[in-house]
């Protein structure tokens, strides 16, 4: 593929999933004020040759991926390079009125925050397979990693339990963001967000990540100041050493799952509270 035909893929996918998050009428919090789940996107890529999936697979644990060990899941009578997939990696950040709901909540998520907890996934997942379509209907191989049956929770020797592909890392690879100290993905639309990600056959350029270290956006790691998702997390779980999963998973499980059932009918893990009313929630803090 030429220099100008990979330019003129990416940004035609690029605009696909901008239009379709911007337009379509899944995209919503399915309240009766017909709010959308999320605001405008942000859409980069990776090479599935990006030495940092390889280091990811070292630290993680064996059972992580990298992109031509997934894609060859969903294409096994294909023999393509690494270095000819690409990482497609998107973020879907809250809305400004979702951010303001939740700011006011300190124990439990506020309604809009686990609407888009559950609906807003749901069209995530809807995204994610559009993309796959579209481009398999231009004749472009292409794969969910979330959408294979074999994506699954493993315990990861050194980060307890972790997945076998993970939506904030193919993110952070792709140059979207860096990892803050409760563990979620600093981007330039803050950390009130959730990502998606397809692999597929399309040659890109290597990623442009604006930072090098693996925490750079975060003000605790960086300057040694902030530390305001420490404060904003009723459970504990966040400290000056990190993001206490356990202790998270727990909360959620046995506090606020339970207290969603009560208003959408059904247990969401919605929680997020140490995503708002951060200097991180929705851009990359400045530093003093
Ligand atoms: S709130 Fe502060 S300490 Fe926590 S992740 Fe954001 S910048 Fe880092
Ligand atoms: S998601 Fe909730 S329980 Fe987990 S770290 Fe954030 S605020 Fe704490």
């Amino acid at each position: 593929m030429s220099e100008n035909k990979k330019i003129e893929t990416s940004e035609w996918i690029e605009k696909k999933i901008v239009d379709f998050v911007e337009n379509s009428p899944e995209n919503s919090l399915k309240s009766d004020k017909a709010e959308p789940a999320w605001g405008t996107p942000l859409v980069a890529f990776a090479r599935g040759d990006d030495a940092l999936f390889s280091e990811l697979k070292k630290d993680i644990g064996s059972f992580h991926w990298t992109p031509p060990e997934l894609f060859g899941l969903a294409y096994p009578e294909l023999t393509i390079d690494a270095d000819e997939l690409a990482v497609i990696s998107w973020i879907l950040p809250q809305t400004r009125s979702t951010r303001k709901l939740h700011r006011h909540e300190i124990s439990h998520p506020s309604e809009a925050w686990s609407r888009s907890r559950l609906y807003g996934e749901q069209f995530n997942e809807l995204l994610r397979s559009r993309v796959v379509d579209w481009l398999r209907e231009a004749n472009i191989p292409a794969v969910a990693p979330l959408q294979l049956p074999q994506w699954q929770w493993q315990e990861s020797k050194r980060y307890g339990f972790a997945s076998n592909w993970s939506e904030r890392h193919a993110a952070y690879t792709a140059g979207l963001g860096t990892f803050g100290l409760s563990d979620g993905l600093i981007t330039p639309v803050g950390k009130a967000m959730r990502c998606g990600s397809v692999v597929a056959h399309l040659p890109v350029a290597p990623a442009l990540r604006p930072y090098t270290e693996y925490n750079a956006y975060c003000l605790f790691y960086s300057m040694g100041t902030c530390g305001k998702c420490i404060e904003r997390c009723p459970a504990g779980a966040i400290n000056h050493s990190g993001h206490d999963k356990k202790r998270c998973a727990a909360y959620i499980g046995e506090v606020t799952s339970p207290y969603v059932e009560k208003s959408l009918g059904e247990p969401v893990s919605s929680c997020g509270l140490c995503q708002v009313g951060i200097p991180c929630e929705a851009s990359i803090p400045r530093r003093k």
